[in-house]
């Protein structure tokens, strides 16, 4: 019997899985009803490979120089035993902190693996004197999605002070007179709250309190175009409810795996410089075996957005979600359009989507001044 880890390393071919991180399981949680991201992020498919492979290579990622500014941003930061993170957490906590223990857990006495540096992870935290302030700097956490538990590539520092945690993240976008990219404020606050969940998990296996880990987390961003870090307490309740609903609905990976081909992969056959050989087409019908759900949002946050458009031309659920919701079976724009001018007659289950297609296309006529 082939088990649920051997049809995920079937699908992804024989390369290294790309591992998870908050990005991608907000993105996940992001359209829930998408099997086909829930199924190739769950077996570590490369997707910005596979987009480019059929044509259709994603627009964005982080470019090699935002990564280095990143990391050096970090490294400033971190620099001297994180005197200066130190700094700001005295100030944006509200807290007096003279000195801090700090723990190092990207890797675990050179081994790599996320079990093991996993493991390492909730020893050191587990031991952690409750007294007193702890940084724990790369914890790897992990969270079940899908019914199987994934492990979050770490990007962040835990805190933890007189028992209570709090996340803080680091990143390189700036905030420019108090003010800081809305968007990008708002996607590194569900970040966060993907780490506050995964750290609550941690906390409940060890038998402790979850809510010990705060709902406030740390952002610290560089100021004003210049290296100076500055840092801002954010309030990531409403983010924590959203991610809890959805991955609730999540579907269970094997459910997803159940009708699929066993023989089914994304493996790009590379050749010796690593080049993919695998033809376009049959890289194309694999995507086409698992169904996805396009929205416009995908556009933001998955790297076969530019794919799943094409494919979803024509269809009402490439115009949106509100749209979707409102026209509920009205799967294509024709239809829409035929029901809204009267040209079909309603199925029954199409009956109140045509009364507000009809109302729709009046008021329309009404602003241009066309004939009803
Ligand atoms: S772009 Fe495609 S695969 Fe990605 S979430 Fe949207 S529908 Fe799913």
């Amino acid at each position: 019997m082939t088990t649920t880890e051997q049809r995920l390393d079937q699908l992804r071919g024989p390369v290294p899985p790309v591992p998870h991180n908050a990005r991608t399981i907000a993105a996940l949680t992001t359209n829930p009803a998408c099997s086909r991201r829930a199924v190739m992020d769950s077996a570590g498919v490369d997707k910005r490979r596979v987009a480019a492979r059929v044509g259709f290579p994603p627009p964005y990622g982080q470019s090699p120089f935002t990564i280095t500014r990143t990391r050096a941003f970090e490294g400033q930061v971190k620099a001297n035993g994180c005197a200066e993170l130190l700094r700001m957490l005295r100030e944006v906590l509200d807290l007096s902190i003279p000195e801090v223990a700090y723990h190092d857990l990207e890797e675990a006495g050179g081994n790599t693996s996320p079990e093991v540096r996993h493991a390492l992870a909730r020893r050191i935290i587990q031991a952690a004197p409750q007294a007193g302030g702890t940084l724990f700097d790369h914890p790897l956490l992990r969270l079940p999605v899908g019914g199987r538990q994934v492990f979050l590539e770490p990007d962040l520092i835990a805190f933890r002070y007189e028992g209570t945690f709090y996340i803080v993240e680091i990143k390189s976008f700036a905030v420019i007179d108090g003010q800081a990219d809305g968007g990008k404020v708002a996607a590194a606050a569900v970040q966060s709250a993907v780490y506050v969940i995964a750290l609550r998990r941690l906390l409940e296996d060890l038998g402790e309190d979850p809510g010990r880990v705060s709902h406030d987390v740390v952002l610290v961003n560089p100021e004003n175009f210049s290296n100076h870090a500055v840092a801002t307490k954010v309030d990531v309740r409403r983010q924590l409810t959203v991610l809890e609903r959805q991955l609730a609905r999540m579907k269970r990976i094997d459910t997803l795996l159940e009708p699929l081909d066993e023989e089914l992969t994304f493996d790009l056959v590379p050749d010796r410089d690593g080049s993919p050989t695998r033809p376009e087409s049959e890289l194309r019908s694999a995507l086409g075996h698992i169904p996805a759900r396009y929205s416009p949002d995908c556009l933001a946050m998955c790297e076969l957005s530019y794919f799943c458009r094409d494919e979803a031309r024509g269809t009402t659920h490439a115009l949106g979600r509100s749209v979707s919701e409102e026209l509920g079976s009205v799967e294509w724009i024709d239809t829409a359009l035929a029901l809204a001018g009267g040209r079909l007659a309603p199925s029954p289950e199409q009956h109140e989507a045509a009364g507000v297609l009809r109302a729709a296309l009046r008021l329309r006529n009404e602003c241009f001044g066309l004939p009803a």
